[in-house]
């Protein structure tokens, strides 16, 4: 299971449908008119918000936090270290979460999956727990590392000690899958090592089984607990990871395949999209860039106290400027701030306003403010 099943959600309060009327014969709008892109967002985020309370998980709720550096969810585990602290250190994301595929990834795990595990798979008194928490800490030359998180269903006895892990994948297509990958392995490695500690015996088997999206074909694949490639791989990421952490460095722009670029959501900052960023750090928005999906933004304003908005994203989300702030232009050339809404402008970032100051002693524009001076004082949390 990883955090996507309940996706961080904020609610403005309970969402009740408002009676709005017709300014002119004063009746109720017809039901046609309150079918809205507006209207049903509203209602799933707040849907949502009720969701993670329903299910205990009330943490997604509201602004994230900044992950410890020393704290490690198993589904992070081998993907790109730049990525990673990015997501942990809650740096804008720039393209929203696809919804759907973790939607469905759940619904087949639920409703597909345990139902099959229960009545084809399991023994005499055996039964399947949908997930299991684990929490240990393993000792790495960066120190001690905490694991934490949930596994997906698990085969138990009656006395619901565990006697099978799985771990479920779904994709769109599974034809080519021959083999399950280094990082589901690493993610199923970290639940076995917790569980084995949870239980206090050895837990050495699971089975990683991917599910084809458009099919409902499932290929399974059953592993054993390896030493080697713990201690040597994952282990070994998990301090390398940890260093960077604690020594707040950007890691290097190196993912172990490199396809992690074309569905990651930091690829402008990191240096890897369409436009001219390159290496910036976790923090601040990026200047100039106004393609963040608004409520990624709102997410990000969230988590940072002292976050606000640039002025080109103030143009575009003038709502969201009122609410959070927004900061003021710079000049260029005599280094002046203007207020975001202190001049006209159409937001085409390609061509971005001229300065009051400046306009007669040639062209110098006004820009966002760097990353690195957003957010003031902000401690990094560790
Ligand atoms: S774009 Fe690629 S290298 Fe850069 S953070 Fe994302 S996954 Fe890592
Ligand atoms: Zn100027």
């Amino acid at each position: 299971m990883s955090n996507s099943k309940n996706p961080r959600a904020y609610s403005d309060g309970p969402h009740r449908r408002e009676e709005s009327v017709d300014s002119v014969s004063g009746k109720p709008d017809p039901p046609s008119d309150r079918i809205s892109t507006d209207s049903f967002d509203k209602w799933y985020k707040e849907r949502q918000y009720r969701q993670n309370i329903l299910e205990g998980t009330h943490y997604f709720n509201g602004p994230g936090k900044i992950t410890p550096p020393r704290r490690l969810s198993p589904s992070k585990l081998l993907q790109c270290h730049r990525k990673t602290v990015y997501k942990q250190r809650n740096a804008p994301e720039e393209s929203g979460d696809p919804t759907g595929i973790y939607w469905f990834g759940t619904e087949f795990e639920e409703q597909i999956i345990v139902p099959f595990l229960q009545e084809a798979v399991v023994g005499q008194r055996e039964y399947v727990a949908n997930s299991l928490w684990v929490d240990y800490t393993v000792e790495t030359d960066a120190g001690e590392l905490r694991i934490k998180g949930a596994t997906d269903p698990v085969i138990v006895t009656a006395d619901a000690e565990p006697v099978l892990l799985t771990e479920i994948k779904t994709r769109r297509s599974i034809e080519n899958t021959n083999a399950p990958s280094r990082r589901h392995k690493a993610q199923t490695h970290a639940y076995l090592k917790g569980l084995s500690e949870k239980y206090d015996r050895s837990i050495s088997e699971a089975v990683i089984l991917y599910g084809s999206r458009t099919t409902f074909d499932i290929k399974p694949f059953r592993i054993e607990f390896d030493p080697y490639f713990w201690r040597e791989t994952v282990l070994n990421w998990a301090q390398n990871h940890a260093e960077y952490r604690l020594n707040d460095e950007l890691p290097p722009a190196e993912p172990e395949s490199s396809w992690e670029c074309d569905y990651c959501s930091y690829s402008e900052r990191c240096g890897k999209g369409q436009r001219q960023f390159d290496d910036i750090g976790p923090k601040g928005l990026l200047p100039g860039f106004t393609g963040y999906p608004r409520e990624k933004l709102v997410e990000y304003l969230e988590a940072h106290d002292q976050a606000k908005l640039t002025p080109s994203l103030a143009h575009s989300h003038p709502d969201l400027a009122d609410e959070y702030g927004a900061l003021d232009w710079k000049c260029r050339g005599c280094g002046n701030s203007v207020a975001w809404d202190a001049i006209e402008w159409d937001g085409d970032t390609s061509k971005p306003p001229q300065c009051p100051e400046c306009v007669n002693k040639g062209s110098t524009v006004l820009v966002d403010p760097a990353p690195e001076e957003q957010l003031g004082d902000e401690k990094d949390g560790w």
